[in-house]
């Protein structure tokens, strides 16, 4: 890319991390915010372009999360800022269930178009991921008359109490938050590390699972992230989902692909079950939806969407004028900018870069990734078992050297990388050069 940028983009680092600005205002935080809002790093930011991130004293920082995957074409992205305030100087609220706007309608409108599916389909626009996953749920027991839900193990689906008890992890998720609504049930995932399975058995072991443990008939909706996000970008072995989208198909069950965290761009495609070659009934959108502003969706077969009775879903700020004008401009910037060959750039280039970690390094069991989703799965030296101790180390050696990367897995051992689309090479490359110092330093 040639483009330019409001801030270089470069690390620079003038303080200490965190910064003297950083630790007054993390002391402020400890007596105002629950402490229940765990953070990765206590680096308060200002401001940011592109794939940099400029904190409160002044220390420029490559972002490798993108806040879970929502700045996915870049922090305060020109376009979708402008779109915004043009819009929020016009109207910024009427409630379109109330009295409706245009910007609703365009998004559906585009939703429709870049779906995976040749078929009429419908969107309904909420606020948040788990939002959306809640009305999937909603839709699809309206529309097939049944309450079962699966979901894969492993799997995130949002922290609202149903979602929270679709999601894999008894921990810091659910502890002690129930009781959860019944008629939930998290089914064996293909996870080609750990299982060596091939897409088609580790989806009969599934289906198995499912007939002797719940019973097909009994299944309203199968959900499932064609790539896992927070379980440690997990992404089933081929065949996996074309046998599982079959086995709902024969069983009249909705298939439902989350695509909250690996849509929109992310991946090298609009929707990362593309790359499975499998089409869903329903799709759920959101985090990198809008550049940065709170907006999501379920679109999906016309049929499935309108089982619903007017009123039966909706919600005050759905699809909010100022989030679906910021939606519109990032759906312009993916296609006049090509920002999917952008992705495919970006796993081209981690994986010329890091692609041979497993090789030089005792603690890197796994690469893997798609455009710019990747995931280093850390284990213990000459094994596959997790090591959540070298993740933290390595962690905590990005952060104080100024480069934010994520975690993820159900057992903390998977470094999660979810850059920008418009992140350089040379970025890549010194970011890469802080997390193998620290990948050294967990070694020992
Ligand atoms: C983040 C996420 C959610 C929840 O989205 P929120 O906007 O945080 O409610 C659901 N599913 C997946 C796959 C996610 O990554």
């Amino acid at each position: 890319m040639t483009e330019t940028f409001a801030v270089e983009q470069r690390r620079k680092l003038v303080t200490s991390l965190p910064g003297p600005n950083s630790v007054a205002l993390q002391r402020r935080r400890e007596k105002s915010v629950s402490r229940g809002a765990g953070t990765l790093a206590n680096i308060y930011m200002d401001h940011g372009a592109g794939a940099i991130l400029v904190d409160v004293d002044g220390n420029q920082l490559i972002d490798l999360g993108c806040g879970i995957g929502v700045t996915t074409i870049g922090h305060a992205n020109p376009a979708v800022v402008t779109a915004a305030a043009e819009q929020a100087a016009k109207l910024t609220h009427t409630l379109f269930t109330v009295t409706p706007y245009e910007n609703y309608v365009r998004v559906a409108e585009k939703l429709a178009e870049i779906t995976p599916g040749d078929f009429e389909k419908r969107s309904i626009l909420v606020n948040s991921g788990a939002e959306a996953v809640e009305n999937a749920v909603k839709i699809a027991r309206k529309y097939t008359g049944r309450r079962v839900i699966l979901s894969l193990d492993h799997a995130f689906h949002g922290r609202t109490n149903l979602t929270m008890a679709m999601t894999y992890r008894p921990w810091p998720e659910r502890a002690g938050m129930g009781p959860f609504p019944g008629d939930l049930f998290s089914v064996p995932v293909s996870y080609p590390f750990r299982d060596g399975l091939s897409g088609a058995d580790a989806a009969e072991r599934t289906i198995d699972y499912i007939r002797t443990h719940i019973g097909a008939s009994e299944v309203a909706a199968f959900f499932v992230e064609p790539i896992q996000g927070d379980g440690g970008i997990v992404i089933p072995a081929p065949g996996f989902f074309a046998r599982i989208k079959e086995f709902c198909e024969e069983n009249g069950i909705v298939f439902v692909a989350d695509e909250i965290q690996a849509g929109i761009a992310r991946t090298g495609a609009w929707y990362s079950i593309e790359h499975h070659g499998v089409v869903p009934d329903l799709v759920t959108s959101a985090k990198g939806i809008a550049g940065g502003f709170p907006l999501a969706a379920v679109t999906g077969r016309a049929e499935i969407m309108d089982a619903v009775q007017p009123g039966g879903i909706g919600g005050t700020f759905g699809g909010n004028p100022v989030s679906t004008a910021a939606a519109l401009a990032t759906f312009e910037e993916i296609e006049s900018k090509n920002l999917i060959a952008e992705a495919q750039r970006v796993e081209r280039a981690l994986l010329a870069r890091i692609g041979d970690w497993a090789e030089r390094f005792d603690i890197v069991g796994e690469v893997r990734g798609k455009g710019a989703m990747f995931g280093v799965e850390l284990v213990r030296p000459g094994t596959r078992e997790p090591n959540p101790e070298a993740l933290h180390t390595v962690l905590t050696h990005a952060t104080a050297n100024g480069v934010i990367p994520l975690d993820a897995g159900s057992w903390d051992s998977v470094l999660r990388l979810l850059p920008s689309v418009v992140i350089s090479e040379e970025l890549i490359d010194d970011a890469a050069g802080v997390l193998e110092e620290g990948l050294a330093k967990a070694q020992g």
